[in-house]
C-alpha cells in the first residue's frame, strides 16, 4: 500500500509543477504583450491633443512627457473606456487617462488595481443613472465610482469631463475628483485618508486640518467648493481638484492645505 501513496504524491507533485509552469507562461506572455504595447511609438496626433488639452502634461519636461505617455498606453491596455449612448473619440479617452495619471504621477508603478472600466455618459445623471431632465428634479451627478454591484467601474459625464480640461484655471475637474476617490479606496475604504500615501503620524493632523477648513467653508470664509463639507472623502476629492487645476492660487490661499496635498501626492506644482 505505501507504493500507492507514493504514486498519488508523485501525480500530485506533477500537477503542481504543471500548474506553476502554465502560470509562469501566462504571466510571461502577459508581460511580453504589455512590453510590446509600451514600446509602441506614441501617436503624434495624441501628443498634439495632450499638448492642447492637458496643461499638466504641457508643463512637463520632455522626459516626464515620455513617462506620461507610457502610462497612457498602459491605462489604455489595461482598462476599458466606453461610451454609453454617446460617441467618444481619442480626445475623451486621453482626458480619462490623464485624469487618472495626474494625481499619481509621482508613483510610476500605480495603475488603479481597483478599476476595470470607465463608462462615459452623454450627460450628468440622477441616482437612477438617467440623464433625462424632468421638472422638479435638481440633483445631477457628473461622476461616480462604483461600489458593490458596480465595483471596478467609474462613470463620468462627457460634458463635465471636457469642462475640467477647458484650459481655464478653476477648481473643477470631475475626472481628477473621481480618480482621487479611487486612490483613497486602495486602502479598502474611501474616507479621505489614503493610508498608503499618508504617514500614520500625519493622519491626526490631516483630520484636524480637514475639520478646520470645513469650519471656514461653513462660515463662508473659504473659496473652496462647499460640496467639500459633505464628508472627509469628498473634502479630499474637492481640494485635490483645486490643487491640480489651479495650484498657484490654491497655494496662495491655502498654504497649509497645499503643503498637506503636496505631501500626500508627492508633487509640488
Ligand atoms: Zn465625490
Amino acid at each position: 500500500m505505501p507504493e500507492l501513496i507514493y504514486i498519488k504524491l508523485f501525480i500530485l507533485l506533477g500537477i503542481v509543477i504543471l500548474l506553476v509552469i502554465i502560470a509562469r507562461y501566462i504571466s510571461k506572455s502577459k508581460q511580453k504583450k504589455l512590453a510590446t504595447i509600451l514600446d509602441k511609438a506614441f501617436s503624434e496626433k495624441w501628443r498634439g491633443l495632450l499638448n492642447k488639452e492637458v496643461r499638466f502634461y504641457r508643463q512637463l519636461s520632455e522626459q516626464d512627457k515620455k513617462q506620461f505617455e507610457k502610462r497612457i498606453l498602459l491605462f489604455f491596455a489595461t482598462k476599458k473606456i466606453e461610451g454609453v449612448d454617446v460617441d467618444i473619440d481619442d480626445n475623451i479617452k486621453l482626458m480619462v487617462a490623464a485624469s487618472s495619471i495626474i494625481p499619481m504621477f509621482a508613483f510610476p508603478e500605480f495603475n488603479y488595481p481597483n478599476v476595470r472600466q470607465v463608462l462615459i455618459y452623454p450627460d450628468s445623471f440622477d441616482e437612477k443613472f438617467q440623464t433625462k431632465r424632468y421638472k422638479g428634479h435638481k440633483e445631477f451627478i457628473s461622476g461616480m465610482v462604483g461600489n458593490r454591484f458596480m465595483n471596478g467601474t467609474v462613470i463620468l459625464s462627457k460634458p463635465d469631463l471636457i469642462a475640467g480640461f477647458d484650459g481655464s484655471r478653476h477648481q473643477h475637474n470631475v475626472g481628477i475628483h473621481e480618480f482621487v476617490h479611487l486612490i483613497d479606496e486602495t486602502d479598502g475604504i474611501i474616507d479621505g485618508v489614503p493610508k498608503q500615501l499618508i504617514e500614520n503620524s500625519y493622519v491626526g493632523s490631516w483630520l484636524h486640518e480637514i475639520k478646520a477648513e470645513m469650519h471656514r467653508i461653513e462660515k463662508g470664509k473659504s473659496d473652496i467648493n462647499p460640496y467639500a463639507i459633505t464628508n472627509n472623502a469628498e473634502f479630499l476629492a474637492v481640494v485635490s481638484e483645486y490643487f491640480f487645476d489651479n495650484p498657484e492660487k490654491f497655494k496662495r490661499k491655502h498654504k497649509e492645505l497645499y503643503a498637506y496635498l503636496s505631501k500626500i501626492f508627492h508633487q509640488d506644482l
